[in-house]
């Protein structure tokens, strides 16, 4: 067990795999700037796991992308992820 704090100095991998998951959307919308998009492919490059997320995220968003026009995306799935977004930054 490692003394003084909760956080462990060896490997962050967790930390990296939770910061990349909770960008993911805002990756997939464009929405991220160059060095934390660069950060995020670089780390689904490097992770497995994260890819998969990473892919079935993707894949849904195109799906909503290429059957909803932008104009008339359900009112239900925008709040939800309206949502999600404020849930993940606080
Ligand atoms: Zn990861």
């Amino acid at each position: 067990m490692a003394e003084g704090g909760m956080y462990s100095h060896e490997h962050d991998e967790m930390d990296e795999c939770v910061q990349a998951l909770a960008r993911i959307h805002a990756f997939l919308h464009h929405e991220l700037l160059e060095a934390d998009a660069d950060m995020i492919r670089h780390h689904l490059h490097a992770c497995e796991r994260c890819m998969e997320n990473f892919e079935i995220e993707s894949t849904i968003t195109e799906m909503i992308q290429r059957s909803q026009p932008t104009t008339s995306a359900p009112s239900t799935l925008t709040a939800r992820i309206q949502t999600l977004r404020i849930t993940r930054k606080g």
